[in-house]
């Protein structure tokens, strides 16, 4: 019998981060599962992914809904889970902790935190299976408190604590476990941040070159390609310009 086939499952797959990931582990000839709740955005890149010859299976759904989640988990059964690219997440606003509004605080709460928890440990049954490797998308407001974005670092603080805590209480099983912790990358981000207002995404990385998708995207092929006895703890990967989150060079223009 033909041994099957492995997969790489990538959250947040229509845009940004989990986008360029997806294009760039392709071009590594990796078959792939893409989540997402944009379907079309999915087509799209589905279709762009077609010349690479790799299999693509979408499954579009919204990461908050937990019975639809485990249910796309208990399917993947015929799909070997050779790495789960765990990375939707997001920012809400950027307002005093004491004037943020209810919505935004849970929205951040409820993606960052609750399902990105449920994603680790959906995955950590098929990565025993596999020896394969969780890689876990946090930030540099995972390493540092910024002003007004506290939630939004809370959050991230979460990602952080749960990558260590799984080295440890996954230790010997085989399972790899990453941490990228990006500074300001130039995706969606600040528009779903700014609730679409795009005058002030675009202020977010003026006057500097900030990173692209594709930066962050190679530094997690890097981790994803070091040989089986080699675990890349972390990455924390930013733009020249920037050295913790408020601290950036800019250009007069
Ligand atoms: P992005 O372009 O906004 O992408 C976010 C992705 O998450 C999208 O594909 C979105 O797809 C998906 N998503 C959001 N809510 C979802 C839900 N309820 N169910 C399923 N999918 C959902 O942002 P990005 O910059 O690539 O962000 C990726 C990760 O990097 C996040 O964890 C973010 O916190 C982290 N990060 C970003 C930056 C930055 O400056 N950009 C810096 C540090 C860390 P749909 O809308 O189609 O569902």
């Amino acid at each position: 019998m033909e041994p099957m086939e492995s997969y790489v499952l990538i959250t947040g797959a229509s845009s940004g981060i989990g986008r360029a990931t997806a294009v760039r582990l392709a071009k590594e000839k990796k078959n792939l599962i893409l989540v997402a709740r944009r379907q079309e955005k999915l087509s799209a890149l589905e279709k762009e992914l077609k010349p690479e010859g790799v299999k693509v299976v979408l499954r579009p759904l919204d990461l908050l809904d937990r019975k639809a989640l485990e249910k796309m988990f208990n399917e993947l059964k015929e799909f070997p889970l050779e790495a789960v690219i765990n990375n939707a997440g997001k920012a809400l606003g950027r307002d005093p902790l004491d004037k943020a509004s209810d919505e935004d605080l849970q929205g951040m709460i409820d993606l960052n935190i609750s399902a990105f928890l449920r994603v680790v440990l959906l995955s950590i049954p098929h990565l025993k299976k596999t020896q394969g490797h969780l890689v876990n998308i946090g930030s540099i407001a995972g390493l540092e408190i910024y002003e007004n974005g506290a939630t939004y670092c809370g959050t991230k603080h979460f990602v952080h604590a749960i990558n260590q805590g799984a080295r440890i209480d996954l230790l010997g099983s085989g399972i790899r476990v990453t941490e990228i912790n990006p500074g300001n990358v130039d995706t969606e981000f600040s528009v779903v941040r700014y609730h679409g207002d795009t005058e002030k995404a675009k202020k977010v990385y003026q006057g500097y070159e900030p990173l692209h998708a594709e930066d962050v995207a190679e530094a997690i092929w890097y981790a994803l390609s070091r040989p089986k006895h080699v675990n890349i703890q972390q990455i924390v990967i930013v733009p020249t310009a920037q050295t913790t989150t408020g601290k950036i060079a800019r250009k007069e223009s």
